[in-house]
């Protein structure tokens, strides 16, 4: 059972130079110079800044797409992951339930929910001692891992290896960071989030909630951190 149950996020892969390739992008649409002398010809971090957050201000994302990261991240559910690879500009990675059997106990994620009521808590952790025998027996009776698997719960801890563009980063943080998004994908992004912040501070207004950058809420049902549009 994992008892920590933050996800554990790293940033493994980034280009040294975001600012640069992003500004050379935005930069090469309105200029007669050659993108390499675009690209050799500035260093000034305040200039490059502001011609990006007027293109990207201006609804011109395609330059943010030029900008590649991959994270490495365990200590998640499989309804975690689930609800991430929904999103359809992103290449994964992930521990496969057919290729690595469980042996014994298989590790899990107790939703806080839960975890925070003893009596349900030790219902659950029981429940997933009882999966955990059912699946070694289908194992041990010769049925392969891949069907063995069937019987596992989306409580499943696992681990995934995600890229994607900075435009769909920014994208699934303005979804879900929004509260109404699930609680478990809202702290993996947030992670996520984190981690490239870390190293490039100036995306911080941009990997947000939704409404934080829309200036309202379009949820039906708000959290009230921004007013409704008809407010
Ligand atoms: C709070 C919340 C609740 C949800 N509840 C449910 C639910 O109950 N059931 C459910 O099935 N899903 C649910 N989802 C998942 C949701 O429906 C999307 O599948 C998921 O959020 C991916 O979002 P997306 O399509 O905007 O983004 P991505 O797949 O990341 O794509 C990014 C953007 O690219 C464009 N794009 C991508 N593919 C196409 C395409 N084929 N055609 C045209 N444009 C495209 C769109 O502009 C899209 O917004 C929920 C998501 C959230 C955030």
């Amino acid at each position: 059972m994992e008892e920590n149950n933050k996800p554990v996020v790293h940033l493994i892969s980034r280009p040294e130079n975001m600012l640069k390739t992003i500004y050379t992008a935005a930069r090469t649409c309105y200029s007669a110079d050659m993108p390499i002398n675009i690209y050799n010809g500035t260093d000034d971090e305040e200039k490059m800044l502001k011609l990006i957050e007027r293109v990207v201000g201006s609804g011109h994302y395609s330059v943010i797409e030029h900008i590649q990261v991959t994270f490495a991240i365990s200590n998640v559910s499989r309804a975690c992951t689930h609800q991430l690879v929904r999103h359809r500009h992103m290449s994964f990675s992930q521990k496969s339930q057919r290729y690595v059997k469980e042996k014994g106990q298989f590790d899990y994620l107790i939703p806080p929910t839960i975890a925070n009521n003893e009596e349900l808590k030790s219902k659950f952790i029981n429940f997933m001692g009882e999966i955990s025998k059912q699946y070694q027996e289908l194992v041990d009776a010769g049925i392969p891992a891949e069907d063995a698997r069937s019987v596992l719960p989306n409580a499943c801890a696992t681990s995934i290896v995600a890229s994607l563009n900075l435009r769909e980063l920014i994208h699934i943080a303005n979804l879900r960071l929004c509260t109404r998004a699930q609680y478990e994908i809202r702290m993996m992004v947030k992670a996520m989030c984190d981690e490239l912040i870390k190293v490039e501070p100036w995306l911080k207004p941009y990997l947000v909630p939704k409404c934080e950058r829309l200036g309202f809420c379009d949820e039906d049902k708000s959290c009230g951190r921004k007013p409704k549009l008809n407010q």
